[in-house]
């Protein structure tokens, strides 16, 4: 009996953790964080809290974590949610103003205009780029947890996190997930980018399109410097689905989405490829630069 308990209590604590993946205190309810706020005359959206407490990550963490973020999100009161009739149909609308970032590679700039040094001798086939947070700190953390140590469970919070940045910068355009490499994919077992994607389509209803596959017999970029990444990129990836079909042609946005951008090399090569189905810009959202 103790057994099964112990591994009914195991089960629990996968599908709903109960300590903090970064601080290991425990995960205080939503309701709790409401009540201090509310005596503290603040207020936090509900629904980013709860996604934090199933991944994981405890209020204080969650704070921590925006701060860092490269652009202050504007964290909407409800869970924001892309109307069907939107979607697809008008071309995205990226604000502007904030940070200056530079339009490659997403790093903030400080004295250079639009784009920066590294990126300045490169040509892009997207638009823009947008990545919410530095690959370092707490983002860098909790990234390494998902990706290496499978815990899919922060899939909830990336996604919440990815729709605020999407909704106020891409408005209704579809997104397109970047395949992972096949290797990586058949040795963990699951795609981290179309898990990421899964959780905006079903969630907050962004249409996503899977127009990207990977070519048979690709490699990791890892381990290869700039100019290597640039020549072969554009061999790693193919069209797939609709786009393959002509059934992007026309389309004004698609937005390419990342966990980790690097040189760019990756999302121009994808970039290029959309457009050459038709799409008239692409933009990149990631979750970390790095
Ligand atoms: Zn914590
Ligand atoms: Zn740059």
């Amino acid at each position: 009996m103790t057994i099964i308990k112990n591994s009914v209590r195991s089960i629990a604590q996968i599908l709903i953790p109960t300590d903090c993946v970064l601080c290991s205190v425990p995960v205080a309810s939503t309701e709790r964080r409401l009540q201090a706020d509310e005596r503290a005359g603040t207020t936090t959206a509900a629904w980013l809290l709860e996604s934090a407490r199933k991944a994981g990550v405890c209020s204080s963490c969650l704070d921590c974590l925006l701060a860092e973020a490269l652009d202050e999100l504007i964290i909407p009161a409800t869970p924001p949610r892309v109307a069907p009739r939107c979607r697809g149909r008008r071309p995205a609308q990226p604000i502007e103003g904030g940070t200056a970032r530079c339009r490659g590679c997403s790093r903030p700039l400080i004295s250079e205009y639009e784009w920066c040094c590294t990126c300045r001798s490169a040509s892009f086939s997207f638009a823009g780029a947008c990545a919410l947070f530095e690959y370092r700190g707490r983002a860098r953390k909790l990234l390494g947890f998902y990706k290496f140590e499978n815990y899919k469970p922060l899939a909830v919070l990336f996604a919440a996190l990815l729709c605020i940045a999407y909704v106020a910068r891409f408005g209704p355009a579809p997104i397109v997930p970047v395949p992972a490499q096949r290797r990586s994919r058949a040795h963990r077992g699951w795609d981290q980018v179309g898990v990421l994607a899964g959780h905006l389509s079903n969630s907050y209803g962004v249409p996503v399109i899977t127009a990207l596959r990977r070519s048979p017999g690709d490699s990791s970029q890892k381990t290869l410097g700039r100019t290597d990444r640039f020549s072969r990129a554009s061999s790693h990836y193919q069209l797939a689905g609709q786009a393959r079909r002509g059934g992007c042609r026309g389309l004004p946005t698609a937005v390419l989405v990342d966990d980790v951008l690097t040189t760019g090399a990756t999302a121009s090569a994808c970039a290029e490829l959309l457009r050459s189905a038709g799409v008239e810009a692409v933009q990149v959202l990631a979750l970390t630069v790095r």
